[in-house]
């Protein structure tokens, strides 16, 4: 029997989600009625757990505006460039604390897993956010060996 050729990987490209695609989250829901209402500005994220869902989307979409939107100010980097070659292939949260609509801050922690170059591997980071004028940010993370 002839090897089978290697499946061509699908990466989504930026812009390639639809309402319809299963949101990159997580969570079972379609992008649209989950992260990508986030995205368009049409909603807010309520919680830091639904904020961080929606930049992990955010990151699979490339959609750095939204990234750079729910940043804080103070550790926002000036432009984001994001590597073409990360292959986001799915998160996962771990843990949070606070972080819900009556709180004014909280922390998420989430493993990533990515595919660079072909290399497999997986980011494990505690992030912290706050809020700006009442909206959810993201104001830093720390690596988790
Ligand atoms: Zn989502």
């Amino acid at each position: 029997m002839a090897p089978r050729p290697a499946r061509p990987r699908r990466a989504p490209a930026p812009g390639a989600l639809t309402a319809d695609t299963p949101c990159p989250c997580g969570l079972p829901a379609a992008y649209g009625a989950c992260c990508g209402r986030f995205h368009s500005g049409e909603a807010q994220a309520p919680t830091a757990e639904l904020l961080m869902r929606s930049r992990y989307s955010a990151f699979v979409a490339g959609d750095t505006g939204y990234l750079l939107r729910t940043w804080h100010p103070d550790t926002r980097p000036p432009e984001l460039e994001l590597d073409p070659l990360m292959v986001w292939e799915g998160l996962e949260i771990t843990a949070t604390t606070d972080g819900s609509p009556f709180h004014t801050g909280g922390t998420v922690t989430f493993r990533a897993r990515y595919r660079h170059r072909g290399q497999r591997g997986e980011l494990h980071e505690r992030s912290t956010f706050g809020r700006v004028d009442g909206a959810w940010v993201y104001v830093d993370g720390t690596f988790i060996e």
